[in-house]
């Protein structure tokens, strides 16, 4: 579903992404780790055209671009292409703050889509009742706490049928009490098959759920294989002492 091939990004004569190569393949659940700077954001929002790679190709689907080169109209078809074609779950959860939770994820279907108001909100429901919310559709998301907030983020970015869900530290900014409902939901995702890019440090939840955990330091990709091997046997330096200081 994913391929990346020798992405490399900088900012200035920071070199953030070094020659990153990515596979993820259909129902995957791939889990970045490293240390803070190391690029991991980065690399999420190369993928999606937030941040434009210096060089390398994307490919999402069926959709393939090549970085760097001059936007004209086909290209910001193929990018928004790519967009609708992912999820994107930030730390902090971006709902509008003006909308009900059920108008924060009918949004997409209603506008892009251009999916019918009624089937729509029938739609947004149903997500809204995967993520366990069918009872506060009409609430705020100042009337929501943040695991609730961050729940209906995720089903705003399951509204538009994404063929992969890119998280990007999810559960960082929520109070410990409330990051299990939300990796609950996430769980309950991949159980159904869905292919995703995670970015976190819950060790629970890659150990659980991750087909292939990374390990990024400085921009390059240094270890990667299952949970076990990362965490029980990791073969780099680096990684032993990110393990060693996060536990
Ligand atoms: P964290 O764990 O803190 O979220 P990260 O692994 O996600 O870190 P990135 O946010 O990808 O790291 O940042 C990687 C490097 O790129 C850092 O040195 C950062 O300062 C730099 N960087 C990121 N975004 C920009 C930007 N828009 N302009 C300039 N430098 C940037
Ligand atoms: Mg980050």
């Amino acid at each position: 579903v994913i391929k990346l091939e020798n992405i490399t990004k900088n900012f200035g004569s920071n070199e953030v992404l070094q020659q990153i190569n990515l596979t993820v393949n259909k129902s995957e659940v791939v889990v970045i780790m490293g240390p803070s700077g190391s690029g991991k954001s980065t690399l999420l929002r190369c993928m999606t055209f937030l941040e434009e790679p210096n060089s390398g190709i994307v490919r999402i689907g069926q959709t393939e671009m090549k970085a760097g080169e001059k936007m004209n109209g086909e290209r910001k078809r193929l990018i928004r292409s790519i967009r609708q074609n992912t999820g994107f779950v930030f730390q902090q959860f971006n709902l509008f703050p003006h909308k009900t939770a059920i108008e924060n994820v009918m949004e997409g279907p209603l506008i892009i889509k251009k999916m019918p108001k009624e089937k729509a909100k029938a739609f947004a429901y149903s997500l809204l009742e995967k993520v366990g919310l069918s009872d506060r559709c009409d609430h705020y998301p100042s009337q929501l706490s943040g695991g609730q907030q961050q729940r209906v983020a995720i089903a705003r970015a399951l509204s538009m049928e994404p063929m992969v869900m890119l998280y990007d530290e999810p559960t960082s900014a929520l109070d410990p009490e409330l990051v299990r409902e939300v990796l609950q939901v996430m769980k309950d995702l991949a159980k159904e098959g869905m292919t995703m890019v995670v970015v976190t440090h819950e060790m629970g939840f890659a150990r659980e759920v991750a087909d292939r955990v990374l390990f990024m330091a400085d921009g390059v990709i240094v270890e990667e294989g299952t949970s076990d091997q990362i965490f029980s046997a990791p073969k780099e330096e680096r990684t032993k002492r990110f393990l060693r200081d996060v536990k």
